[in-house]
C-alpha cells in the first residue's frame, strides 16, 4: 500500500484539498489591497476571523467559491497577484478534470440505447464543456465548470486516490503517467495559491521589541498555512511578563494569545512618539 505511487496518489489529494480549502480566502483575497504585514500566519482578516471568532465582522463568506472565476465579472481587482493566481489555478485544474474525464469516464448507455460518455445525469461525472459549431470561442456550456473549482477539486481527488469500489461502475482505473500528471498540475495549484496568500512556511524576527518586556525580541513561525502551528516566542525567556505560558524557557503566543499579541503590538505602533 505503500508503494511510491500510493504516495503520489496521496500527496496529489491531499494537494487538491488545500487548494479548495483555501480557495475562499484567495478569491477574498482579490478584492483586498496586498497585504503589507508580512508576519502574520494569515491574509490577515481570515487569520482575526478563525481565531477570534466573534470579536470580529464575518463578511467574507466561503459562498464566494462557488461561481467559477471565468463566468464572473471583476469589477476592481485590488491584488492582481491573487487574481493572476486564481485564474491560472483555475484553468489549469479545469483543463486536468477535462483531460481526466476524456481518459477515464465509462461511456454507458441511456434508456433510448444511446451511448454516452456517463449517464447524463450522474452527479459524480465530469462534464466537459461544448462549443457551438462556431469554433471553439463559442462556448455553448461550460459543463461541470459552472459549478467552480471547489467541486472539480473533489473530483479530481476521486481520480487521484481512485480506491471507491463504487467508481469502478462509472470510471476506468486512472493510469499512472496520467496520476503523475494529475500530481504536478495539484502541486503547481497549491504552491500558487499559498504563494499568492502568503502562506509558504517561514521564521521572521519582528522589528519591534516585546510589547510585554519591552526587551525581548519577538520570533514569529507562521506555520506554513496551517495556523494551529503558528507561533510566536519572545527572546527574553520566562521573566517576560507576557501573559502566556512558556514553550521551551520563553513566552509563547499561539492561537487567540496571537491575536492579543497583535493587538499590544498595534498599541505600540499609534502610541504617540516621545
Ligand atoms: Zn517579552
Amino acid at each position: 500500500m505503500n508503494s511510491p505511487i500510493a504516495q503520489v496518489r496521496a500527496q496529489a489529494a491531499a494537494d487538491l484539498a488545500a487548494v479548495r480549502e483555501q480557495w475562499g480566502d484567495l478569491l477574498a483575497a482579490i478584492g483586498e489591497p496586498p497585504r503589507r504585514e508580512g508576519w502574520m500566519p494569515y491574509e490577515r482578516r481570515g487569520f482575526l476571523d478563525q481565531l477570534a471568532a466573534g470579536d470580529v465582522d464575518q463578511d467574507v463568506e466561503p459562498t464566494l467559491g462557488r461561481v467559477p472565476l471565468i463566468l464572473r465579472e471583476h469589477p476592481a481587482p485590488a491584488d492582481l497577484r491573487a487574481l493572476d493566481a486564481a485564474l491560472s489555478v483555475e484553468a489549469d485544474v479545469f483543463e486536468m478534470c477535462d483531460a481526466v474525464a476524456e481518459r477515464v469516464q465509462l461511456p454507458t448507455c441511456d434508456p433510448r440505447g444511446t451511448w454516452s460518455i456517463g449517464a447524463p445525469d450522474d452527479p459524480r461525472l465530469w462534464r466537459l464543456p461544448t462549443h457551438r459549431d462556431a469554433g471553439p470561442g463559442a462556448l455553448a456550456s461550460t459543463g461541470s465548470r459552472m459549478y467552480g473549482l471547489h467541486w472539480a477539486c473533489v473530483w479530481l481527488e476521486g481520480r487521484a486516490l481512485d480506491d471507491d469500489p463504487d467508481d469502478r461502475a462509472l470510471f476506468a482505473r486512472t493510469p499512472v503517467p496520467l496520476v503523475d500528471q494529475l500530481a504536478d498540475v495539484a502541486r503547481t495549484a497549491r504552491r500558487r495559491v499559498e504563494a499568492a496568500l502568503g502562506r509558504e512556511s517561514r521564521t521572521i524576527v519582528l522589528d519591534e521589541p516585546c510589547p510585554f518586556c519591552k526587551a525581548g525580541r519577538i520570533t514569529v513561525h507562521n506555520g506554513g498555512g496551517d495556523p494551529r502551528q503558528a507561533v510566536a516566542t519572545c527572546s527574553t525567556g520566562p521573566t517576560c511578563t507576557a501573559p502566556v505560558d512558556t514553550e521551551q524557557g520563553r513566552r509563547a503566543w499561539r492561537g487567540p494569545a496571537l491575536v492579543g499579541l497583535l493587538a499590544a503590538l498595534e498599541e505600540g505602533r499609534t502610541a504617540p512618539a516621545a
